[in-house]
């Protein structure tokens, strides 16, 4: 992934808008990796949760198009390692949240398989319109 790096992009709407739907500040995360070293998800996920959040810090858009926001569990375990008291999962949902907003769909209702519709408890599936659609 290939990007350019510059103090406008680290000011830019875009890290205002995160920081403003989570009542983050970005700025507060140094990188220590304390949360990526403890995340249950990790393994599955394509960017780190401090790479998540470092390349929100530099205002790069492209964490956008990361799977790991979608894959986040908001379990919490990051935000009881994290020594800068950053609340990442909330980073996470600011970050879907702009996704949704730019009309991006994690999943197609249409294509749900109807047994696993049948299946899935209704918790989880009002659990799963919350995060995953807008
Ligand atoms: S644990 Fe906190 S300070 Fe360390 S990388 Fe993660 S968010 Fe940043
Ligand atoms: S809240 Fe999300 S990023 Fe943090 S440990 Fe849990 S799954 Fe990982």
């Amino acid at each position: 992934m290939r990007t350019t790096i510059s103090a406008k992009k680290v000011r830019s709407d875009f890290v205002s808008e995160v920081e403003e739907i989570s009542g983050e500040d970005l700025l507060a995360c140094n990188q220590c990796g304390k949360c990526s070293a403890g995340c249950p998800v990790a393994s599955v996920m394509d960017l780190l949760p401090s790479q998540v959040i470092r390349m929100a810090q530099l205002g790069m858009e492209e964490v956008l198009e990361s799977r790991t926001i979608w894959i986040c569990a908001s379990c919490l375990t990051c935000v009881t390692r994290c020594p800068k008291g950053v609340d990442l999962p909330r980073l996470m949902e600011a970050l879907r949240e702009i996704a949704l907003r730019a009309g991006a769909t994690e999943i197609d209702l249409n294509k749900l398989p109807k047994d696993l519709v049948d299946e899935l408890p209704q918790l989880a599936i009002v659990g799963g319109f919350r995060k995953y659609i807008k």
